[in-house]
């Protein structure tokens, strides 16, 4: 028969075996933790001592840990270990402030690479593929942390890095790749430039299986994905504090994502209370790392909203699954009153299918009152067709947008590809308002 799991001995864990690994790890993890300046401040005062934990509920008496304390204490205020025995640092991509920075011993890395090589043979990759890793080498996670999962695997990988549309769809066909991982909004990109050049990767391309991650994205655009590339698409999802890539990842039933939890320890808190939330409720994903040496994070507070999907999963992994992340907390923007995710806008958006790949939202003050100006790109034999469909079109999308969000946008169509790309993740929202909170 052939191998299911790439570590079976920790993927399929009965609950009380897993919990009894975590609690193990969890006390390692304090003692680590107690080296850095961080944490060994913070426990003192708080009188928490290595060894305290003996069931993982105990958890929730522990202090989170935010973002902005890792940007109070940029750069090592969280290292446990000598900077002699650190090999690597990745840092976050986020604009404002402070980056926030990770590093990782030679321990770290290992660990990590198996967890990506877990996770990628979990979406059914083998050693057998040819794997493209369409994203930027350098202090994004997704390059390193994607190169070495591909090579623990044994898999062969081409380390194509980001853009460069037209030397990606070479390299697919020169090697012929059967796998890849890209962000998701630079496929759609990728295959306008397919149509350009008179190809399909259907027919032109041996492509089989696409890794999809990085930046929230709906069900409705992943179908679309595997749709124009006749590919199965999987769900990616992880975060730099946490490493990268490899933190949960969907396996072949697209059912959720499996979040490996002898590595971490997952919560699902409200963000208002902090108080836990029921399995199948929606809430803030808060996590542990239970296998870390240098930089130990514990209830860090990631700000992606998500939820436990209950039950179990018919592949045989007793790891919990998260469902698609809706958004992150402070992506949420408030319009003429109505909370919106950009994502409720892209899951309308993405099942209308004259509608192209891209859009922007932009939220301006015209005339003394706040509008939501939403930026849709429609594919180009319909931009240039006839006004008369067009405007029945941009008609359609208001109304399914307002009663989705419950504020009316004012709808602007653009032809497809003009909507300017950022070379890594999307930026989905701009907020030019007098008062605006965004930005
Ligand atoms: P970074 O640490 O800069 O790579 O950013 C990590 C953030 O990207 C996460 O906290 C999420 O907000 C987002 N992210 C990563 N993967 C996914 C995914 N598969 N779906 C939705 N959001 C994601
Ligand atoms: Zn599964």
């Amino acid at each position: 028969m052939a191998q299911e799991f790439w570590q079976e001995e920790f993927e399929t864990l009965g609950k009380n075996s897993l919990q009894k690994l975590q609690v193990e790890r969890l006390n390692k993890t304090i003692e680590h933790a107690c080296r850095s300046p961080f944490y060994s401040e913070l426990y003192s005062k708080k009188n928490i001592k290595p060894g305290a934990i003996k069931d993982i509920s105990q958890i929730e008496e522990l202090p989170f840990t935010t973002k902005q304390d890792l940007r109070e204490h940029f750069p090592y205020g969280f290292l446990s270990l000598p900077k002699k025995e650190i090999i690597r640092l990745h840092s976050s991509s986020g604009t404002t402030g402070n980056p926030t920075v990770i590093f990782h011993n030679r321990h770290d890395l290992k660990s990590w690479a198996n967890l990506m090589a877990r996770s990628l043979f979990c979406a059914g990759i083998r050693d057998t593929d040819v794997f493209q890793n369409i994203c930027g080498y350098g202090l994004f996670t997704g390059g390193l942390g994607f190169q070495y999962g591909i090579e623990t695997l044994g898999a062969l990988s081409i380390p194509a890095g980001a853009g460069n549309s037209l030397r990606q769809i070479k390299l697919m066909r020169d090697y012929g790749t059967t796998a890849a991982h890209a962000i998701p909004s630079y496929l759609g990109r990728l295959y306008e430039v397919f149509e350009a050049e008179g190809l399909d990767p259907k027919k032109d391309t041996q492509l089989k299986t696409l890794v999809i991650g990085a930046e929230p994205h709906t069900d409705a655009q992943r179908k679309r994905i595997e749709e124009m590339y006749g590919v199965r698409a999987f769900n990616s999802f992880g975060l730099s504090e946490m490493n990268g890539p490899g933190v949960a990842f969907e396996c072949t039933h697209q059912n959720g994502l499996h979040i490996w939890e002898d590595s971490y320890v997952v919560e699902i808190i409200d963000p208002e209370t902090l108080q836990p939330v029921p399995d199948g409720e929606y809430g803030e994903l808060v996590m542990t790392t239970l296998d870390r040496e240098a930089m130990p994070l514990i209830r860090y507070r990631t700000r992606d909203i998500t939820r436990i999907i209950p039950g179990e999963c018919e592949c045989g992994r007793t790891h919990r699954r998260i469902d698609r992340i809706t958004g992150r907390s402070d992506d949420m923007f408030i319009i003429k009153g109505c909370n919106v995710f950009p994502m409720q806008i892209e899951g309308v958006l993405m099942k209308i299918p004259e509608v192209g790949s891209d859009y922007m939202i932009t939220l301006e003050t015209m005339n003394g009152a706040d509008e939501m100006v939403v930026e849709v790109e429609v594919k180009s034999d319909w931009f240039r067709g006839d006004i008369k469909r067009l405007n029945s079109l941009s008609n359609t999308i208001t109304r399914q947008i307002r009663d989705e969000v419950l504020a009316k946008p004012i709808v602007k169509l653009v032809e497809a590809g003009s909507i300017p790309k950022s070379e890594g993740k999307a930026i989905r929202v701009t907020d030019n308002r007098k008062n605006g909170l965004l930005n």
